[in-house]
């Protein structure tokens, strides 16, 4: 190839080597596959969850460490940041769909909302930002990635008030960072994926009453006709999180199957 390609070909393989990146709600679902797909990627992955016992299936996996977090424990949250080493990169996943419109939002359904899809990254951010600053200083970038969804990005859904709502502010607290902090070369982007398969979808179509039904009209949304699997997003994940995305900062990128066009 004739010297001149190497100054115009982008896109290096991508490599998370060298990186300490921190995954909430890295038990099982989005998160969990996160975890994997970072570690395979050459990063030393923290990863976290309330439920110490879907953790356990990490043991013995090289390249992830674990700790029990539940991110709406402020105080947890700030003594694990004590406690850990300087971050490169931080993956804030943790969140709950509330299913119902206005006229079903009670004020505590609500306040679990807020507290769970965004004061907990309000809080993960505030604890964990100084330390992936002083890597962006040494290392020339660092990265946040938050959780959002496709139900807030571009499109109001039925029954999920709390759920577009918060996770719409989500993209707001993921701009607000990513000017913050633009000219330290510390990023921050959202995700926005579709309907995905994992555990939590699993429990809202056993939940509705007609399952059968509820799992066509999910499918139904999605003009793929097919649900999203966790190996549609990774790849955007580990992207996101490594240098090879160095110049994206601020995005809230959706990853919905045409869900949104
Ligand atoms: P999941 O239920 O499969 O996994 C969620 C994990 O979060 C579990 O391991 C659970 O133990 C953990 N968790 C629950 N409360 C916690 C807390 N307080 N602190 C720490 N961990 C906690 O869920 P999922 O479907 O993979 O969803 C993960 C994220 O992706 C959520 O923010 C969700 O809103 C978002 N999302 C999901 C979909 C989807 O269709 N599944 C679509 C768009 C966005």
């Amino acid at each position: 190839m004739a010297d001149w390609c190497g100054d115009v070909i982008m896109g290096n393989e991508v490599t998370l080597k060298n990186k300490t990146i921190l995954i909430t709600a890295a038990g099982q679902g989005i998160g969990g596959a996160s975890a994997l797909a970072c570690a395979k990627a050459g990063a030393l992955v923290i990863a976290t969850d309330i439920n110490a016992d879907l953790l356990a299936k990490y043991d013995g996996v090289a390249g992830i460490k674990t700790r029990v977090l539940d991110v709406t424990d402020g105080d947890a949250i700030a003594a694990l940041a004590a406690d850990l080493p300087d971050l490169d990169g931080l993956f804030n996943c943790a969140g709950v769909v509330h299913h119902g419109s206005i006229l079903d939002l009670d004020d505590a359904a609500w306040e679990i909302s807020l507290n769970l899809n965004i004061t907990s990254m309000v809080r993960m951010c505030r604890a964990f930002v100084p330390g992936l600053l002083r890597r962006s200083q040494s290392e020339g970038t660092a990265s946040i990635l938050n959780m959002s969804s496709m139900a807030s990005s571009e499109k109001g859904f039925i029954n999920r008030t709390a759920y577009g709502a918060t996770k719409a502010a989500v993209i707001g607290l993921t701009k607000a960072i990513a000017a913050d902090f633009v000219a330290q070369n510390l990023r921050c982007n959202a995700l926005c994926p579709g309907t995905v398969d994992t555990p939590a979808l699993q429990g809202r179509i056993a939940e509705a009453p007609d399952p059968v039904q509820a799992e066509k009209d999910f499918i139904a949304r999605q003009p793929m006709g097919r649900l999203s699997v966790v190996g549609d997003l990774t790849p955007t994940v580990v992207h996101l999180l490594s240098d090879n995305s160095s110049f994206m900062t601020g995005q809230a990128v959706l990853v919905d199957g045409g869900c949104t066009i």
